[in-house]
């Protein structure tokens, strides 16, 4: 049984987080229970990520009500977001110790057999894999910690010589970077999970080893026919890049999709993991001016899954995310496994809050292109008044598109409240950096006004401040109020 250890400064469990950049975590047993859930969602928790690698829908379901329970708690909305896990390649079970391989080694796998005997092959799940790799070709196993070569294919036989070995556990993943894989990106389980998910109303869907927008389509379509079935919004998608095809492709993809997920774990496998960080640097600033919000995940606070303190290099990289400006940044093992859920989500927005307040992080001059259009021009006149102290605040609707989202893309150091038409929607948007999503019915009167009402009433915005309100007409009329 899991022993709970965490340790919960009490300044966090009465005042809610109100960083820019969201925190997405992943709960597994560590954090399935209702208490810790919302020790979570009160230390900065915005995004509770289920992955579908591992349990059964009973346990979703029971995962599910706990997060939403414990956002009522809270007094707050969390967005769910179902990761699927795609045609992600593992070895087959193997015995409990698992299997040595030793450096030099010739091991083999086959196609052909379930279950590992003494001395044999070694089973995977992908049937095709002796067609799919050839002499030469590197095989990586466990998150890239061993390293193989092919030598021979022979029938359903696969030879290997280790060329970086360690002990092999049952169901550790498999990597083929050099080998075109003949598995389609959206399996069979993906469709059954993903039903499931809509069925339980989740927020957000990743399409995991995504290679090009095709595939999104094709899922878009089966997402808009259930949803219109069980009346109810459409799910957003992210795409999880993780394949070099995925990276030559990043500009199709980002054209069909609604987010990017930059799954760092597999793609520093995939392809050389030097290039990594400018690649996040290259598509979160894509992103960013695109108006469509971005994660980085994986390894964030590793040691924390065991460490009650993370190492100096892992607070580093949050705060270097936040300062390339991703929507969100991720945990994974930390909070789903770890030992200390809580704490490690109270470490990330420590480490967030102290760059949010950091000059590193701010849109300078040079970035604040691109004045071809009036939307991008007013977002940039409004970042000047936040910079300058004028407003405290932005106001605007989810309904009034490209110039709402404009106005986040250079990330004002106000909050954005945006006013959206229903609560699944407001927590769609709940991954954007900065986005304060709340729900507008509409009672009469003006939409300057009837907002006004509601977040004054809320104490959403201080008294006495300026506030800058910006709505638009579908005919194209921008409006700009300040008071
Ligand atoms: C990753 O590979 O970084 C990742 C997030 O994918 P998953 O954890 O789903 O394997």
């Amino acid at each position: 049984m899991f022993l709970y250890r965490d340790t919960i400064p009490v300044q966090t469990l009465v005042m809610p987080v109100q960083n820019r950049t969201r925190i997405v975590a992943t709960i597994g047993p560590a954090s399935a229970s209702v208490p810790i859930l919302v020790r979570m969602i009160r230390g900065g928790m915005n995004v509770a990520r289920l992955n579908f690698s591992h349990g059964t829908h009973q346990d979703h379901k029971r995962l599910i009500r706990h997060i939403r329970t414990a956002a009522k708690k809270a007094g707050t909305e969390v967005s769910i977001l179902q990761d699927l896990q795609g045609p992600k390649m593992r070895v087959g079970n193997l015995p409990e110790d698992g299997v040595y391989l030793k450096s030099r080694q010739i091991i083999t796998f086959s196609t052909a057999v379930d279950e590992y005997k003494e001395g044999s092959h070694l089973p995977v799940t992908h049937k095709n894999l002796h067609k799919d790799v050839k002499k030469g070709h590197h095989i990586y196993l466990d998150d890239g910690l061993m390293e193989l070569e092919v030598q021979s294919v022979r029938g359903r036989i696969i030879k290997a010589k280790v060329l970086v070995g360690g002990v092999l556990l049952s169901h550790k993943g498999m990597n083929l970077p050099d080998s075109k894989i003949s598995i389609e990106s959206f399996t069979k389980k993906d469709a059954v999970d993903l039903a499931f998910g809509l069925e339980q109303g989740v927020d957000w869907v990743a399409l995991s080893f995504v290679t090009g927008p095709a595939i999104i389509k094709k899922v878009r379509r089966i997402m808009q026919a259930k949803s219109y079935s069980l009346k109810q919004p459409t799910p957003k998608i992210f795409a999880k890049i993780e394949r070099r095809e995925a990276v030559d492709n990043f500009v199709g993809i980002l054209a069909e999709v609604d987010g990017i997920l930059l799954a760092r774990g597999d793609l520093g496998i995939e392809m050389p993991y030097e290039e990594v960080p400018i690649i996040q640097k290259e598509f979160i600033e894509i992103c960013r001016q695109a108006g469509k919000p971005v994660i980085v995940a994986t390894h964030m606070l590793q040691s924390m899954t065991v460490h009650a303190r993370a190492t100096r290099a892992e607070v580093s990289d949050v705060a270097n995310a936040v300062i390339d400006h991703a929507d969100a940044v991720m945990l994974s093992a930390e909070t789903a496994t770890g030992k200390y859920p809580y704490l490690t989500v109270h470490t990330m927005a420590t480490v967030i809050e102290e760059a949010e307040q950091s000059r590193f992080d701010d849109i300078t001059f040079y970035q604040l292109h691109g004045l071809d259009d009036v939307e991008t021009a007013i977002a940039q006149a409004l970042h000047v008044m936040c910079e300058n102290d004028h407003i405290v605040g932005i106001v605007t609707a989810m309904s009034y598109g490209s110039v709402a989202h404009m106005v986040n893309t250079f990330r004002p150091n106000v909050p954005i409240h945006m006013a959206c038409p229903k609560k699944e929607i407001a927590r769609q948007a709940l991954v954007r950096a900065g986005i304060h999503p709340f729900v507008l019915g509409d009672d009469p009167g003006t939409f300057v006004m009837r907002a006004e009402r509601y977040l004054r009433k809320n104490k959403m915005i201080p008294a006495k401040k300026k506030i800058a309100y910006l709505t638009s007409s579908p005919g194209g009329e921008i409006q700009l109020t300040i008071r």
